[in-house]
């Protein structure tokens, strides 16, 4: 089929040195994640954009004699992946500093990790992780960190250790600059309750308390300084490109982050195509109006195919935004009026709506308040998202279906499996719902929710979606889903979830070359394997933005 088409492409273009690519990548595997799961031999790309794919002979003989020639040697090549919700621009402003635990699954190797930080710092200065990670990823001694091993790795430095919005690990010295005390209450502004201390009053070294708990040690860590924002944001960047990510939904898009992605779009040197979830939650029924006339003026779909805005989210109604490790909401009817009054603003202007929605009661409340709103100004065609989701069932899937809605799934037991089983228990193993999302027919992709309350690593969450194992192996959902189907959630689904179906998410004729070749094959390798597959490069737009031997 693909061969019949080249040819047309051959005859009905011309002359033969314009059609010539730029690039053909022959002799791999190039699991196109079209419509049919189609595999193929090569690809070529002109420009941005992918021009053929097909088998050696029929892609090779479009060469021409300044087309570059890249042999795959039999690899993977897969699209560029993208996460469909991950506060990707927040981050930069922490990154260059953090000390990241994604995907370290060794406690020797996060210690060694440490001692090295720390002799590559000067005395006082914080070693510090904001989330990404929990301590049962480790294989090797699932132990919580004491400040008295903390202290030993780096007596004269303060360390700060968050695992996912949980809780936060910390040294003396971090305790101590913190405020931190025995026998001395708590500083005003940490939540009551959160500083664990034992019977005699002895701080544990250890602040929890779900977000609100643990974002009062986050906020007080250094940020990176203003003439290192840049080289932070780079260094964010290639990591994600490195571990094969290149598209990204993005809740609140940092204003002191973009215009960095920004003047790299101008220099046509962008790297990670960012499509930002915007626009600012009410807290209280005053701000509702507020918010109201905002929306009214909203202008989405500004920009193009590397930044774009293109939802309304994520919160909506602050009061109703679910905290991470809760087990139940109880959402009040005079909450969700607020939260009516606001959604009604955003489907009459016509936008999309891509809001937080965690837990069963919260979920059954928005949908009751959605069907509501459906009925004055339906939202059918505007792509109404809920993200999250981890608690949905199968009842609630359908009324979203019946709406016309979508899921963004970003499966936060990746690291956090081991708490979310002490605190669901059986019902753990269901959340997310994977196998009932997929069986449902609901467009639905995998995102992460990165890169504080979970870790951002994609194989990592194909290797969850398909095994049913958390970071380190421990079993935690039953809910699995073949390799293809999470690929699928992965690329394609979340092109759509990013209004970028007609660009991205599969290797076809037309689309950006964005795409990942791969170490070892995803279709073929053990199942446990996935989470060990490695980038050997990654391209945007057809240019290399990763290569593993530079
Ligand atoms: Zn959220």
């Amino acid at each position: 089929m693909w061969r019949c088409w080249i040819v047309v492409l051959a005859v009905s273009l011309a002359p033969a040195q314009t059609l010539a690519p730029d690039l053909i990548l022959s002799n791999g595997k190039i699991i196109t994640v079209d419509d049919r799961f189609s595999v193929a031999q090569a690809v070529a790309i002109r420009g941005d954009r992918i021009v053929a794919v097909g088998s050696n002979p029929a892609i090779t003989q479009l060469a021409g004699p300044n087309t570059r020639r890249i042999d795959l040697r039999g690899r993977a090549v897969i699209p560029g992946l993208i996460d469909n919700h991950i506060h990707l621009l927040r981050a930069a402003t922490t990154w260059k500093r953090e000390l990241r635990f994604d995907g370290v699954v060794s406690r020797k190797q996060a210690v060694e990790m440490l001692r090295a930080r720390a002799k590559a710092s000067a005395p006082g200065e914080w070693i510090y992780n904001i989330g990404g990670w929990s301590h049962q990823q480790f294989t090797d001694d699932p132990r919580p960190f004491t400040p008295e091993e903390l202290d030993a790795i780096a007596p004269d430095r303060p360390i700060a250790l968050q695992e996912s919005y949980y809780q936060v690990f910390l040294n003396s010295q971090a305790m101590h600059l913190l405020g931190i005390e025995a026998k001395t209450p708590d500083p005003a502004d940490f939540i009551k309750g959160s500083v664990l201390r034992d019977s005699s009053d002895k701080p544990l070294g250890i602040v929890r308390g779900d977000i609100a708990g643990t974002r009062v040690v986050a906020n007080k860590l250094p940020r990176v300084a203003p003439d290192q924002l840049e080289a932070s944001a780079a260094e964010l960047v290639k990591d994600m490109n490195r571990a094969g990510l290149t598209s990204f939904g993005v809740p609140g898009c940092d204003a002191s982050v973009l215009p960095i992605f920004q003047k790299w779009k101008a220099q046509g040197s962008l790297s990670a195509r960012v499509f930002c979830i915007d626009g600012a939650a009410a807290g209280n029924p005053d701000q509702v109006d507020q918010a109201s006339q905002q929306i009214a003026g909203m202008k989405l779909f500004q920009g193009d195919n590397y930044i774009d805005t293109i939802f309304f989210g994520e919160s909506v109604y602050s009061p109703l935004h679910d905290p991470m490790f809760a087990l139940k909401s109880d959402p009040k009817p005079d909450q969700l009026e607020q939260w009516r009054r606001i959604a009604m603003s955003i489907a009459k202007a016509g936008l999309p709506l891509h809001v937080h929605a965690e837990l069963r009661n919260t979920i059954d409340a928005f949908l009751d308040q959605i069907e509501t709103i459906n009925k004055e100004h339906p939202i059918k065609n505007l792509r109404w998202v809920l993200a999250h989701v981890n608690q949905i069932n199968a009842a609630q899937i359908e009324r979203m279906k019946a709406l016309g809605m979508y899921a963004a799934v970003n499966p936060w037991a990746v690291i956090n499996g081991a708490i979310m089983h002490e605190g669901f228990e059986d019902g753990a193993y269901d959340m997310p719902p994977l196998a009932t999302l997929q069986n449902s027919g609901i467009v639905w992709g995998l995102g992460t929710d990165g890169t504080a309350a979970n870790q951002y690593l994609p194989f990592t969450t194909l290797s969850f979606a398909v095994t049913g194992k958390m970071a380190g192996g421990a079993k935690v959902l039953r809910q699995t889903i073949s390799r293809e189907d999470a690929l699928i959630a992965h690329t394609r689904k979340n092109a759509f979830l990013v209004f970028q179906e007609n660009n991205l998410g599969s290797i076809q004729p037309g689309k950006l070359a964005d795409l990942v070749v791969l170490d070892r094959d995803y279709l073929t390798i053990p199942e446990d394997q996935i989470k060990d597959i490695k980038p050997v490069m990654t391209m945007v737009g057809g240019r290399i933005v990763f290569d593993a031997k530079k």
